[in-house]
């Protein structure tokens, strides 16, 4: 008989294939299991048209046959099968997609990334098997044919006998070799284990048959052979059901089926979107944060099932990085098997789903924070920093998507606060939203500079998180009111006798502007301050960049070396100005010493280091003695 060649492309895949050292070979099962269930989806399609078919549900399904002393494994179905032209076109070549695939993707020239993740459909069959014999009756024919091949080397394709219609393929498993164990593929357990995992919820049941001894009936110590039936397929997959049917428990077992986490749930999420893109989906926001969350061993993404297999495990394209904590899974009937991840990156439905899925998790969220404070404040102290990462993130791009959904803790009651719950309480008279940045919330109410805007009765929030300040530069207002860091130079309150400063200020200028070049290149300027009551100093900064952020720049490993531009307010309601008067007219080296010292005490409260601690204890000391 006459051996035909494989297209040269299918060639070279085959190969690959043959030779993989892959270690999820496992899948060829998936792949075969689902292009049975695709042939008798074709039967019922044309049962819903055609009268002279009646489908009837019990006489389709997949079965599975191994038989470990022939070494073969047998995959039957009773699908509307294939000519022999089929054969030759379907069998002859490497699905279009699945040979793209091949082209594109460099990576893949061990053949992992496209068979680990995509799989390449029947051509998988030659990771565990010798030889490949398929036998089929398509619908409407006499005739069935055999297609069989040993891999790279061709196939033939002759007449042959099979009463029903359908297909049988026949996989002669690989002998055992020193590195590589296929008895596996054999082993009854083990099958039943790979069908559950990848085919569960294919429409159609997969059967087996089971073989063994049990106790003869009505006796005590006979035992007698056995073959029954069983089903190995569950069929109708959570996601499928109807929201009405299932209650937070069978979400929450689903869950943790998965794997999708240890922890309990916080909020599932189920969509059947039947819309411009039709697709089911089950999400989670999870309680607890995965132990590596915020590291960059964490991967984000969704298990992507293309019409109830699974294609993917974690389809990162599905999630957004700022909602990279959801876990869940997304099935589709609009997404083919054998698709690439470099063409799901730019498939049209993924993206629409993708962008489906992230406003479905917004409005979650939203509602968890309108209806249920505590969940989500439990939320949040997991999560809420991946949010405001989100805000900052891409120049602030997703800054709308977010800002609703961020919280702070606040001087009112030191509890959680939303912008707009900070905005709705604000007093009439007051211009900003103000904010505090320091280590704690403990730290921050002893700051001096929050003296003037608490004593107003001016709210503020605490930002003890280092992307806190970050992520508000890139709101920069919210309702049309702007944040105020209370160490800002300008800070929208006027002083109360504000004549007096201003006389206060040109009466000292030239002590000022002193004490300004004694600081040369450590302030930019030191003043009268408006806002001072208790305290006789504090820094507070003029442009953009705070104390806080120069503080968490620098702490980065590129260290960008920035500096905020400080300036050094003097209380001269304070006794010590008094002195600083004194010693600006009597005393010029007891002035330097003062000013040295007000500012390191100044860097202090900041948390800012000093640069030279033991010059600074010799400065206290000198006015011990
Ligand atoms: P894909 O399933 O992505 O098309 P495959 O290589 O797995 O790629 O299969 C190629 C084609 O062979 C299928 O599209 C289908 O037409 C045909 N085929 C494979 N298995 C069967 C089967 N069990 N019954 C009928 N047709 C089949």
């Amino acid at each position: 008989m006459e051996k035909k060649q494989f297209q040269a492309e299918s060639k070279r895949l085959l190969e690959m294939m043959i030779n993989s050292i892959y270690t999820q070979r496992e899948i060829f099962l998936r792949e075969l299991i689902s292009n049975s269930s695709d042939a008798i989806d074709k039967i019922y399609y044309k049962a819903l048209t055609d009268d002279s078919l009646v489908f009837d549900k019990d006489s389709y399904f997949i079965k599975v046959i191994a038989d470990k002393t022939n070494r073969t494994l047998t995959i039957r179905d009773t699908g509307i099968g294939m000519t022999k032209e089929d054969l030759e076109n379907n069998l002859g070549i490497i699905a279009k997609s699945g040979s793209l695939a091949f082209k594109k993707d460099n990576e893949a020239k061990d053949g992992h990334n496209i068979i680990g993740q995509f799989g390449v459909g029947f051509y998988s069959a030659f990771m565990v098997a010798d030889v490949v014999t398929v036998t089929s009756k398509a619908l409407g024919s006499d005739t069935a044919y055999k297609w069989e091949s040993t891999g790279t080397d061709g196939y033939t394709i002759e007449a042959a006998e099979k009463d029903s219609v359908g297909t049988e393929i026949v996989l002669q498993i690989k002998a055992n070799t020193e590195d590589d164990n296929y008895d596996e593929f054999l082993d009854e357990y083990r099958l039943k284990a790979i069908i559950k995992k990848y085919s569960d919820f294919i429409r159609y049941p997969i059967k087996m048959d089971v073989a063994g001894k049990r106790l003869k009936e009505g006796t005590e110590d006979e035992f007698e052979d056995y073959q029954d039936e069983q089903q190995l397929n569950s069929m109708v997959p959570i996601w499928r059901k109807n929201k009405s049917e299932l209650t937070p428990e069978d979400y929450e077992k689903f869950y943790h089926e998965k794997h999708y986490g240890f922890d309990k749930p916080l909020k599932h999420i189920h969509v059947s979107a039947d819309g411009a893109v039709v697709y089911q989906a089950i999400l989670f926001v999870p309680e607890s944060m995965p132990f590596d969350y915020y590291s960059k061993e964490y991967e984000k993404g969704l298990e992507l099932y293309a019409n109830g297999v699974l294609i993917m495990n974690k389809c990162a394209d599905l999630l957004p990085d700022y909602f990279s904590f959801v876990k869940g899974m997304v099935d589709s009937e609009s997404l083919s098997l054998n698709i690439s991840r470099e063409m799901l990156q730019h498939d049209r439905q993924l993206k629409l789903i993708a962008k489906n899925i992230q406003s479905k998790i917004k409005s979650q969220l939203q509602s968890m924070l309108k209806d249920e404070r505590e969940k989500y404040e439990t939320f949040y102290k997991s999560f809420g920093r991946q949010l405001k990462f989100g805000v900052y993130s891409d120049y602030g791009t997703h800054k709308d998507v977010l800002q609703d959904l961020l919280m702070f803790h606040s001087s009112n009651e030191k509890k959680l606060v939303t912008l707009d719950e900070y905005i709705a309480r604000m007093p009439e008279d007051q211009k900003y939203i103000y904010y505090a940045s320091g280590e704690s919330m403990e730290r921050i109410d002893k700051l001096p500079q929050t003296e003037i805007v608490t004593d107003k009765g001016y709210e503020i929030l605490y930002f003890t998180d280092d992307i806190d300040e970050f992520a508000i530069k890139m709101i920069m207002t919210y309702k049309e009111k702007e944040f105020k860091s209370v160490s800002s130079g300008d800070l929208g309150i006027e002083a109360d006798d504000k004549s007096e400063t201003e006389a206060d200020k040109s009466e000292n200028k030239e002590l000022f502007d002193y004490m300004t070049s004694l600081l040369s290149g450590k302030v930019s300027n030191v003043k009268a301050s408006k806002r001072l009551k208790k305290h006789p100093v504090c820094l507070s900064t003029d442009g953009d960049m705070t104390i806080e952020m120069e503080k968490i720049l620098n702490a980065m490993p590129n260290n960008p070396n920035v500096k905020a531009e400080k300036v050094l307010e003097i209380n001269m309601n304070h006794e010590v100005f008094g002195s600083l008067k004194d010693a600006f007219e009597k005393d010029k080296e007891k002035l330097n010493l003062y000013t040295a010292l007000l500012y390191n005490q100044a860097l202090l409260i900041e948390g800012l280091p000093l640069q030279d601690p033991v010059e600074f204890t010799n400065d206290i000391c000198k006015i011990m003695v």
